[in-house]
Protein backbone atom coordinates (compact mmCIF):
# COMPACT_ATOMS: atom_id res chain seq x y z
CA UNK A 1 0.00 0.00 0.00
CA UNK A 2 1.29 3.66 -1.17
CA UNK A 3 1.38 5.67 2.49
CA UNK A 4 3.08 9.13 2.82
CA UNK A 5 4.35 10.16 6.02
CA UNK A 6 2.63 12.69 7.42
CA UNK A 7 4.27 14.96 10.42
CA UNK A 8 1.24 16.84 12.35
CA UNK A 9 2.24 20.39 13.24
CA UNK A 10 0.43 23.04 15.58
CA UNK A 11 -1.80 25.37 13.49
CA UNK A 12 0.32 28.95 14.34
CA UNK A 13 -3.69 30.27 14.86
CA UNK A 14 -5.91 27.61 16.59
CA UNK A 15 -2.91 25.17 17.99
CA UNK A 16 -5.01 22.00 16.62
CA UNK A 17 -3.35 19.58 15.17
CA UNK A 18 -2.93 19.86 11.22
CA UNK A 19 -1.00 17.51 8.53
CA UNK A 20 2.30 19.25 7.90
CA UNK A 21 1.21 19.34 4.66
CA UNK A 22 -1.55 20.81 4.74
CA UNK A 23 -2.07 24.40 2.76
CA UNK A 24 -4.81 25.86 5.48
CA UNK A 25 -5.89 24.37 8.60
CA UNK A 26 -9.00 22.81 8.30
CA UNK A 27 -10.24 23.60 11.60
CA UNK A 28 -9.99 27.33 11.33
CA UNK A 29 -8.43 28.46 7.68
CA UNK A 30 -5.52 29.95 9.11
CA UNK A 31 -3.56 29.24 5.55
CA UNK A 32 0.01 27.81 6.23
CA UNK A 33 2.95 28.25 3.91
CA UNK A 34 4.05 24.75 3.91
CA UNK A 35 7.09 25.16 1.61
CA UNK A 36 8.32 27.45 4.62
CA UNK A 37 7.73 24.70 7.19
CA UNK A 38 9.46 22.03 4.83
CA UNK A 39 12.10 23.54 4.28
CA UNK A 40 12.66 25.03 7.79
CA UNK A 41 14.72 24.21 10.30
CA UNK A 42 12.58 22.69 13.12
CA UNK A 43 14.20 24.11 15.72
CA UNK A 44 13.68 27.19 14.50
CA UNK A 45 10.48 26.59 13.16
CA UNK A 46 7.79 29.04 14.85
CA UNK A 47 5.60 25.83 14.33
CA UNK A 48 6.22 23.13 16.75
CA UNK A 49 7.19 19.89 15.38
CA UNK A 50 6.76 17.07 17.42
CA UNK A 51 8.41 13.91 15.78
CA UNK A 52 6.43 11.56 18.17
CA UNK A 53 3.39 12.45 16.55
CA UNK A 54 4.57 10.86 13.27
CA UNK A 55 2.08 8.68 11.82
CA UNK A 56 1.73 6.30 8.64
CA UNK A 57 -1.30 8.47 6.92
CA UNK A 58 -2.65 6.83 3.81
CA UNK A 59 -3.38 10.49 1.82
CA UNK A 60 -2.57 9.49 -1.55
CA UNK A 61 -5.41 6.87 -2.08
CA UNK A 62 -8.96 7.42 -1.89
CA UNK A 63 -11.21 6.39 0.91
CA UNK A 64 -14.89 6.00 -0.07
CA UNK A 65 -18.04 8.80 1.52
CA UNK A 66 -20.73 6.82 3.11
CA UNK A 67 -22.89 8.81 -0.02
CA UNK A 68 -20.68 6.50 -2.60
CA UNK A 69 -21.12 3.12 0.05
CA UNK A 70 -24.77 3.91 -0.44
CA UNK A 71 -24.93 4.28 -3.91
CA UNK A 72 -22.57 0.95 -4.46
CA UNK A 73 -25.32 -0.65 -1.79
CA UNK A 74 -28.46 0.67 -4.14
CA UNK A 75 -26.92 -0.46 -7.40
CA UNK A 76 -25.59 -3.65 -5.81
CA UNK A 77 -27.58 -4.68 -2.30
CA UNK A 78 -25.03 -5.16 1.11
CA UNK A 79 -21.98 -7.04 -1.58
CA UNK A 80 -21.36 -3.52 -3.45
CA UNK A 81 -21.18 -1.27 -0.39
CA UNK A 82 -19.64 -4.19 1.94
CA UNK A 83 -17.01 -3.97 -0.26
CA UNK A 84 -16.25 -0.51 -0.10
CA UNK A 85 -16.40 -0.47 3.16
CA UNK A 86 -13.93 -3.02 4.00
CA UNK A 87 -11.70 -1.47 1.15
CA UNK A 88 -11.59 1.80 2.97
CA UNK A 89 -10.81 -0.27 6.26
CA UNK A 90 -7.92 -1.57 4.65
CA UNK A 91 -6.92 1.84 2.99
CA UNK A 92 -7.31 3.14 7.05
CA UNK A 93 -4.91 0.61 8.14
CA UNK A 94 -7.92 -0.93 10.43
CA UNK A 95 -7.81 -4.69 9.10
CA UNK A 96 -8.92 -6.03 12.14
CA UNK A 97 -12.62 -3.83 11.18
CA UNK A 98 -13.03 -5.99 7.98
CA UNK A 99 -15.01 -8.60 9.41
CA UNK A 100 -17.49 -5.94 10.23
CA UNK A 101 -17.61 -5.70 6.91
CA UNK A 102 -17.98 -9.27 5.64
CA UNK A 103 -20.95 -9.81 8.77
CA UNK A 104 -22.63 -7.40 6.96
CA UNK A 105 -22.24 -8.53 3.35
CA UNK A 106 -23.33 -12.01 4.43
CA UNK A 107 -26.76 -9.92 6.52
CA UNK A 108 -27.58 -8.36 3.92
CA UNK A 109 -27.75 -11.04 1.61
CA UNK A 110 -29.64 -13.05 3.67
CA UNK A 111 -32.31 -10.29 3.72
CA UNK A 112 -32.03 -10.06 0.28
CA UNK A 113 -33.14 -13.63 -0.44
CA UNK A 114 -35.83 -13.61 2.49
CA UNK A 115 -37.27 -10.35 1.49
CA UNK A 116 -37.56 -11.85 -1.96
CA UNK A 117 -38.64 -15.22 -1.44
CA UNK A 118 -41.02 -15.03 1.15
CA UNK A 119 -42.11 -10.96 1.40
CA UNK A 120 -41.52 -11.03 -2.34
CA UNK A 121 -40.66 -7.16 -2.17
CA UNK A 122 -38.99 -5.72 -5.16
CA UNK A 123 -35.34 -6.04 -5.12
CA UNK A 124 -35.24 -2.10 -5.63
CA UNK A 125 -36.93 -1.21 -2.49
CA UNK A 126 -34.62 -4.27 -0.86
CA UNK A 127 -31.66 -2.32 -2.25
CA UNK A 128 -33.31 1.11 -0.82
CA UNK A 129 -33.75 0.13 2.28
CA UNK A 130 -30.29 -1.61 2.43
CA UNK A 131 -28.26 1.59 0.78
CA UNK A 132 -30.06 4.05 3.48
CA UNK A 133 -28.60 1.57 6.31
CA UNK A 134 -25.57 1.16 4.95
CA UNK A 135 -25.22 5.23 4.83
CA UNK A 136 -25.99 5.43 8.36
CA UNK A 137 -23.49 2.26 9.35
CA UNK A 138 -20.70 4.35 7.31
CA UNK A 139 -21.30 7.32 8.88
CA UNK A 140 -20.91 5.82 12.24
CA UNK A 141 -18.05 3.02 11.94
CA UNK A 142 -15.94 5.50 9.30
CA UNK A 143 -17.32 9.05 9.40
CA UNK A 144 -14.57 10.17 12.07
CA UNK A 145 -11.51 8.46 9.98
CA UNK A 146 -13.05 9.88 6.68
CA UNK A 147 -13.33 13.35 7.77
CA UNK A 148 -9.93 12.93 9.79
CA UNK A 149 -8.53 11.75 6.29
CA UNK A 150 -10.06 14.68 4.25
CA UNK A 151 -8.40 17.06 6.55
CA UNK A 152 -5.32 15.72 6.65
CA UNK A 153 -5.46 16.20 2.95
CA UNK A 154 -6.54 12.57 1.75
CA UNK A 155 -8.46 11.69 -1.62
CA UNK A 156 -12.40 10.79 -2.04
CA UNK A 157 -11.95 7.64 -3.81
CA UNK A 158 -13.24 7.98 -7.83
CA UNK A 159 -17.43 7.35 -7.82
CA UNK A 160 -16.36 4.49 -10.96
CA UNK A 161 -14.71 2.94 -8.38
CA UNK A 162 -17.86 2.61 -6.04
CA UNK A 163 -19.69 2.37 -9.12
CA UNK A 164 -17.89 -0.81 -10.86
CA UNK A 165 -18.52 -2.43 -6.55
CA UNK A 166 -21.79 -1.61 -7.18
CA UNK A 167 -21.99 -3.77 -10.54
CA UNK A 168 -20.25 -6.54 -9.08
CA UNK A 169 -22.72 -6.75 -6.17
CA UNK A 170 -25.87 -6.26 -8.04
CA UNK A 171 -24.41 -9.90 -10.84
CA UNK A 172 -23.54 -11.83 -7.59
CA UNK A 173 -26.95 -10.72 -6.32
CA UNK A 174 -28.56 -11.48 -9.54
CA UNK A 175 -26.57 -14.73 -9.93
CA UNK A 176 -27.77 -15.64 -6.18
CA UNK A 177 -31.56 -15.03 -6.34
CA UNK A 178 -31.23 -17.30 -9.77
CA UNK A 179 -29.15 -19.92 -8.33
CA UNK A 180 -31.93 -20.42 -5.07
CA UNK A 181 -35.10 -19.64 -7.80
CA UNK A 182 -33.63 -22.62 -9.34
CA UNK A 183 -33.58 -24.79 -6.46
CA UNK A 184 -37.00 -23.28 -5.67
CA UNK A 185 -38.46 -24.65 -9.02
CA UNK A 186 -36.78 -28.17 -8.42
CA UNK A 187 -37.89 -28.68 -5.05
ZN1 LIG B 1 -6.21 26.56 12.93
Amino acid sequence: MLTLKIRLINCPACKREISSQAVSCPHCGQPVNSNYISQANPSVSPYRITPTQEITYPNQIGIYTPGQIAWATFLGSALGGGILIAINYKRLNKDDQIAKAIVLIVLGFVILLIASAVWAASPIIVSGSQAAIMYFLAGNWQGKDITEHINLGGKVASSWGATGAGLIGAVAAIMLLAFFGILGIMS
